[in-house]
């Protein structure tokens, strides 16, 4: 008999690819503004400022991809395909040298936004959760075992909306690295397993509405394809 006062739910999880095991998830951060050609198309200087974070809940992942409901209260929801780490290994104060130690494997992975929701908290000074964090939030392909395709350095990433390429890019233009993102994540949080990193988005970012068909590659991964749904 479970000792919780309402029904349990189950642990959000990610298939492995080659695998018929999943990947348990714990927490989503998320990385802004990591290219710098995004960073410029959202109005802000590209400089090597610190990354910074934000958060979305774990039961916010749509595993797999596909069909992702329209989110209430926008009028203009956007795609951000993202590479996504998968720590395997919990750790504080990585350093640069060592996080590779911390990755489980990477996914290919969409931080969809409502942008008019994060536009108007940017202004007002406020946070960003309701403009990142809502139901399906983060359709995310399968996890790639590091043991099996290595750590990914450079690469294209792309997202083409109806089959129209919207958003293109290379891995080796994160302006913050993977090993350099653990190392200050873990500065402000204790990396666990289950943990997922969103590395930041290229330029192209746009809307999708109902009935569109987004498509993400990056390069050594699987493919993701997500349909919104009214
Ligand atoms: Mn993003």
């Amino acid at each position: 008999m479970s000792d919780y006062v309402i029904p349990a739910w189950d642990r959000p999880a990610v298939p492995v690819a080659g695998s018929e095991q999943r990947f348990p998830v714990r927490h989503i951060y998320c990385v802004g503004r990591n290219y710098a050609a995004h960073a410029r198309e959202m109005g802000r200087d590209p400089d090597r400022e610190p990354p910074f974070f934000f958060t979305k809940a774990a039961d916010q992942i749509v595993p797999g991809g596909g069909k992702v409901p329209y989110p209430p209260r926008t009028q203009d929801m956007h795609h951000e395909i993202e590479l996504v780490v998968a720590i395997g290994k919990e750790g504080a104060d990585i350093s640069v040298e060592a996080a590779k130690d911390h990755i489980y494997g990477y996914a290919i992975g969409v931080d969809l936004t409502r942008r008019d929701l994060q536009m108007a908290s940017r202004e007002l000074g406020r946070p960003w959760d309701t403009g990142k964090q809502f139901e399906n939030a983060a359709p995310i392909g399968s996890i790639h075992p590091v043991s099996a395709i290595g750590h990914p350095e450079s690469g294209e990433i792309t997202f083409s909306v109806n089959g129209e390429l919207k958003q293109k890019g290379d891995l080796r233009d994160l302006i913050w690295s993977v090993d350099e993102v653990i190392a200050e994540l873990s500065t402000l949080y204790r990396l666990m397993p289950g943990d997922l990193i969103y590395t930041g988005t290229p330029a192209g970012v746009g809307p999708m509405a109902p009935g569109d068909i987004g498509e993400g590659k990056i390069e050594g991964l699987d493919e993701i394809r997500i349909e919104i749904v009214g």
